[in-house]
């Protein structure tokens, strides 16, 4: 799949692992990153390409991920995974893609963090961020 930040100076190809769903988060820090939800895809590690010099600037948000976007126009790109076994997984904006339709939804972490004032419709999973933190120090 391909896609681009609103300038288009970061451009990239992307292989979707099959069966690849995309997430909504509503953390604290999503929710500021991103004006709203943080609706993302995961990224392997060398399953994108950017465009030869793509400004990609990246600044560090907590201790074990940072967040990037591009430099020129300042759209956010990804939220990446810098320690512990997924080190170097990406968390791609679905918003990025030139055809974000057709990937399904998985569900939405963080649940408890959502305003109260609007709700995504239909049957998934949701969890805490109790059951999210739960479930990221299993894997980790
Ligand atoms: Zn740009
Ligand atoms: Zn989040």
């Amino acid at each position: 799949m391909k896609g681009s930040c609103v300038c288009g100076a970061c451009r990239f190809e992307v292989a979707l692992a099959p069966g690849t769903k995309f997430h909504a988060c509503h953390c604290e820090t999503c929710r500021r990153w991103t004006g709203s939800v943080n609706f993302s895809v995961e990224v392997a590690p060398n399953a994108i390409r950017f465009v030869e010099g793509a400004p990609i600037a990246a600044r560090q948000t907590s201790d074990w991920a940072e967040r990037t976007w591009c430099a020129e126009c300042g759209s956010n790109l990804f939220y990446r995974l810098t320690v512990g076994p997924k080190a170097g997984w990406m968390y791609l904006a679905l918003g990025l893609l030139d055809e974000p339709g057709g990937i399904p939804f998985g569900g939405e972490i963080y649940i408890d963090r959502k305003p109260d004032t609007y709700d995504l419709a239909g049957e998934h999973p949701r969890m805490t961020k109790a059951e999210t933190e739960a479930r990221f120090a299993a894997s980790a």
